[in-house]
């Protein structure tokens, strides 16, 4: 994808304050933080959204959760962290790529979220 913007983080070609890489995995800090640890974690190969996922996505994003605790461990969330994957228009989601937020720090993180 020419002009997503996590493609392009994933490809280097917009900085990003990276804290993990491999063939199939990117992570680097939100730039906009909403928690003091508040990582994003992504596929490199572009997918858009959980509602869109194939079979064949499983094993990425089985691993793109796997890695969660030892990102939030070595980047300042050892007791603990929440990840959010927000998916479509009811999700909020912004970025129309993939993302597992990995939101944490020394403190619980809050509410899951406001009761209505
Ligand atoms: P969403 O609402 O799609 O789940 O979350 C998108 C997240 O991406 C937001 O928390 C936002 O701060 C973060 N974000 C958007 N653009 C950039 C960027 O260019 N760099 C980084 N590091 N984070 C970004
Ligand atoms: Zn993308």
């Amino acid at each position: 994808m020419d002009d997503c913007i996590f493609c392009k983080i994933a490809r280097g070609e917009i900085p990003s304050r990276k804290v993990y890489e491999d063939d199939e995995l990117f992570a680097f800090h939100d730039i906009n933080p909403a928690r003091p640890v508040h990582l994003l974690v992504i596929p490199r190969r572009h997918i858009t959204s959980l509602a869109t996922i194939e079979e064949a996505d499983a094993p990425v994003l089985g691993r793109l959760l796997a890695i969660a605790n030892r990102l939030a461990t070595e980047n300042g969330s050892p007791d603990g962290f929440r990840v959010i994957i927000n998916t479509g228009r009811v999700g909020q989601q912004e970025v129309q790529h993939l993302h597992a937020h990995v939101v944490g720090g020394p403190e619980p993180v809050g509410p899951m979220l406001k009761r209505i």
